[in-house]
């Protein structure tokens, strides 16, 4: 049986773990059964992220009006927008590939677990002092065989749908009907609930409501009964609250539902690891599983399934490893964004969440007007909502809306991670009219309203 220091099932994120362990000299496995880099180069984030540009450019010539400036479009090329999006997908994957140390042997196949500390690869069975398990998931797929996940859009292929159909109201279905939308299908997005993205902080969701809904057709409190599907359209049978019904066509339908942990074809019957109810992986706070030396990290594991959390996760088992520093894991203040259009971005609690908690806290909601170059844009949307702690001035949360956000937020993000106190952001100096005069005054005003309460 061969033997190695680390064995990483899973080479997405972990990757990086596999490249700088070899670089210190340890013998490393990686078993991987699909494309190295995972899910966020190769179908998640990056290209769905490079998507936005096109969208936002669209959308910028769409609402030119409101500049006063009457424009346009006359050709959207998706054809190139495909090409170029699949150019970078398939780059990625080389590079990655191409960039791994030979000191990283890599195992192309599904692992699986013989024991504790054996896995299973194409027939031969290897071993390490730590193993890491960092499977990720992938889309649920329960609505229809022939509905496309996220999964089956990247690589793009084939010709634009006339009509695209897409189910689940999160933040991947959200961004997705934002780009299909601007190129020009008629999109349609079907919420179960009377909600978009309802695990954003209240007031952000609703301005979100209100801007998504001008542009994207989204079906609020409607379930799909039955699916019938002729090889070349779907038939929904739509039931809404209301108990109306009614029969949706379309061309393409997407299952934006939810994604589950990859555990189930590890065999950790196998093992003594656990799993929770909904599948993911169980660890401590050390990132160990409940085998000795075997430890998990990102999506199959992870509080988050974001790619900056597996990041996170992924430096910290380094360290733990091969550091001077063994204190336990956490993350301070978890961040996120939704890239669609508005775009939001959140550090923190929700105000719900803080209510849930029973936490003394004071709020602030401002506009973003005050700042010349948030004016400049001519949207009035532009929002920034803090949860604060009124005795500590602890910041609890921070949400945004409008242009920018997911830079912008890095701020706010800093000023927890350092010393995490409000009068900061008041007092710092801001370079006038920035985006981010924004934080200005939703500082300034939670200071007024904590000094009043
Ligand atoms: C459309 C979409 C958009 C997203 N956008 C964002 C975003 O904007 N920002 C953000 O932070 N996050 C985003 N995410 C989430 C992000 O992609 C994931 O959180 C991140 O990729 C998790 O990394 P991971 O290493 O845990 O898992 P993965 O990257 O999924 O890697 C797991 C790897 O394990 C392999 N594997 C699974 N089982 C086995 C096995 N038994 N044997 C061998 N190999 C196996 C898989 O093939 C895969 O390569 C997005 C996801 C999607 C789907």
């Amino acid at each position: 049986m061969k033997k190695f220091d680390l064995i990483i099932v899973g080479g997405g994120r972990a990757i990086n773990l596999a490249i700088n362990a070899a670089n210190r000299g340890k013998k490393v496995a990686v078993v991987e059964k699909s494309a190295l880099g995972g899910t966020c180069p190769n179908r998640g984030c990056v290209p769905s992220k490079l998507l936005i540009g096109h969208a936002n450019v669209i959308r910028t010539i769409e609402e030119s009006d409101k500049h006063f400036i009457s424009a346009t479009i006359d050709k959207i090329d998706t054809r190139k927008i495909f090409d170029t999006n699949n150019k970078f997908i398939s780059f990625i994957g080389n590079y990655i590939e191409d960039n791994v140390p030979k000191g990283v042997k890599i195992f192309k196949g599904e692992g699986k677990f013989a024991s504790d500390k054996e896995i299973l690869i194409n027939e031969e069975t290897i071993t390490a002092d730590k193993i890491v398990i960092s499977t990720g998931s992938r889309p649920r797929r329960i609505i229809h065989k022939n509905a496309w996940s996220s999964d089956d859009i990247f690589p793009l292929r084939g010709d634009v749908p006339k009509s695209v159909t897409i189910v689940g109201a999160g933040f991947i279905g959200v961004e997705l009907a934002n780009f299909f939308d601007a190129i020009g299908v008629k999109t349609t997005l079907i919420s179960i609930s009377s909600e978009v993205l309802e695990r954003e902080d209240f007031d952000i969701r609703t301005i979100f409501k209100q801007e998504f809904t001008k542009k994207v057709d989204v079906k609020f409190e409607t379930k799909i009964n039955e699916i019938d599907y002729n090889g070349e359209k779907f038939k929904l049978h739509l039931e809404t609250s209301q108990n109306e019904k009614y029969i949706h066509e379309t061309e393409v339908l997407i299952d934006a539902t939810g994604r589950m942990p990859n555990t189930d074809a590890l065999n950790l019957e196998n093992t003594s690891i656990k799993v929770n109810a909904f599948g993911y992986i169980e660890r401590n706070e050390f990132c160990e599983t409940n085998a000795k030396g075997v430890y998990t990290v990102g999506d199959v594991s992870s509080k988050y399934t974001l790619q900056h959390a597996a990041t996170y996760e992924v430096k910290y088992l380094e360290e733990l490893f091969y550091g001077s520093q063994k204190k336990p894991f956490s993350f301070k203040y978890m961040a996120h964004s939704v890239f669609s259009d508005p775009e939001i971005a959140s550090v923190g609690i929700t105000e719900e969440e803080a209510r849930a908690q029973n936490l003394e806290y004071v709020t602030s909601f401002t506009d973003w007007s005050y700042s010349a170059k948030a004016m400049s844009t001519r949207l009035d949307y532009p929002r920034t909502k803090f949860i604060v702690n009124p005795k500590t001035y602890e910041i609890l949360g921070c949400h945004l809306i409008g242009p920018e956000s997911s830079s912008i937020i890095h701020q706010v993000l800093s000023v927890m991670q350092i010393d995490n106190d409000i009068r900061h952001l008041s007092d710092m100096l801001y370079i006038h009219p920035a985006l981010n005069e924004g934080i200005m005054i939703g500082a300034k005003e939670i200071i007024k309203n904590i000094k009043s309460s």
